[in-house]
């Protein structure tokens, strides 16, 4: 029986019915999440619905989005300190477990199911070290060797950072300023028409279809 929705008749749009129960509707509501980074208690109120009936709790994809947007908002109050989340996903980029991240960082074996539930934070020298782990993916492999550990996802992500690397490497800086182009005439002209310096490279393709005669012009090849 769904009373809920007669006694609150002048609702414009309908609840969402449980998925849980099946019997009651979804409200929205907020729970909140207290963090205390520097000794402080910081508290976000997240959005969720709740059940009228069964009291199950349920988030819709508009609300996790709100959500990790409200939850991302709170760095400003951590200063060096690294929030759980960004821990987590340094552990995962890497496909580290909890206790192996721990060994990494010469940590107690439950200290990285702390962090990243943030029932404890890093100390200061710990916050450095994850901080230059993030910022430079090396410093990883090198402690894990140093603890013996394994990383099982280093040759996938260190490979994409190379590749990073490699194209910001090949990225002209300036650009050339003499390009050899090979022109392509529309007729069987031995020469290059008059206007052939403002010939753009999007202009020299679309001539291209219609070759046939071809030249190269001496003063632009290098
Ligand atoms: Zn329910």
């Amino acid at each position: 029986m769904s009373t809920a929705r007669k006694q609150g008749a002048p609702e414009v749009q309908a609840h969402r019915s449980c998925p849980s129960c099946r019997k009651g509707h979804l409200h929205e509501g907020t729970s909140e999440r207290v963090f205390h980074p520097h000794g402080k208690a910081l508290a976000v109120s997240l959005l969720t619905s709740i059940c009228d009936q069964c009291g199950a709790e349920a988030t819709s994809a508009d609300q996790h989005d709100e959500n990790l947007r409200r939850l991302a908002a709170r760095k400003a109050h951590y200063g060096e300190l690294l929030m759980g989340e960004e821990i987590h996903a340094l552990r995962r980029r890497y496909g580290l477990t909890q206790q192996q991240a721990s060994r990494i960082f010469g940590k107690g074996k439950i200290a990285f199911s702390r962090y990243e539930s943030e029932t404890t934070y890093p100390d200061e020298s710990t916050s450095r070290l994850l901080a230059l782990a993030i910022a430079k993916p090396e410093t990883i492999k090198w402690l894990a060797d140093k603890s013996g550990v394994n990383v099982p996802l280093w040759q996938e992500r260190f490979g994409d950072e190379q590749r990073v690397k490699l194209r910001a490497l090949t990225r002209p800086t300036a650009p050339a300023k003499k390009q050899r182009f090979d022109y392509h005439s529309p007729s069987d002209t031995p020469h290059a028409p008059a206007h052939w310096r403002s010939i753009s490279q999007t202009k020299t393709q679309v001539v291209r279809t219609m070759t046939v005669a071809t030249w190269v012009s001496e003063e632009m090849a290098a």
